[in-house]
């Protein structure tokens, strides 16, 4: 049985999840100001404005950083688990697993697109691919 907690789902954040769902990466933009923030929040930490909208991501970005998983291991995931956090093209950045990539040919700065995946309690999330989906 998963030790994996359930999406802490709020006013602030459903919107992300919802897109998620749909395929869809949305990233929140203040409307005052047009700093792009990830995670959702309830205000702009540039301008404390309350105002926001959303921008959908090309999804394309690069590898900032990353690491494997070897120990505890959760039902809900293979291990070893490369998870991965990617400088997306619109300059904000998300942390999630890396899927399809051996781990020895991960590297900083290597170009890698956001997809979808289902996660534990059947939750669409972010998963980290090579463009277009191939293998590596
Ligand atoms: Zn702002």
């Amino acid at each position: 049985m998963t030790a994996v907690p359930r999406l802490t789902v709020t006013q602030d954040n459903e919107f992300w999840f919802a897109a998620a769902r749909e395929g869809r990466l949305e990233i929140q933009r203040c409307s005052d100001c047009g700093a792009l923030r990830h995670p959702p929040g309830p205000a702009c930490p540039k301008c404390r404005s309350f105002k926001w909208d959303t921008v959908e991501s090309s999804r394309r970005g690069t590898l900032h950083s990353w690491t494997v998983i070897h120990h505890p291991k959760d039902p809900s995931f293979d291990y070893p688990l490369a998870v991965g956090l990617i400088d997306l093209e619109e300059g904000i950045r998300i942390v999630a697993d890396i899927a399809g990539v051996e781990h020895d040919r991960l590297r900083i700065g290597m170009e890698l697109e956001v997809g979808f995946a289902e996660h534990a309690h059947g939750e669409i999330l972010p998963q980290l691919r090579l463009p277009g989906g191939g293998a590596a």
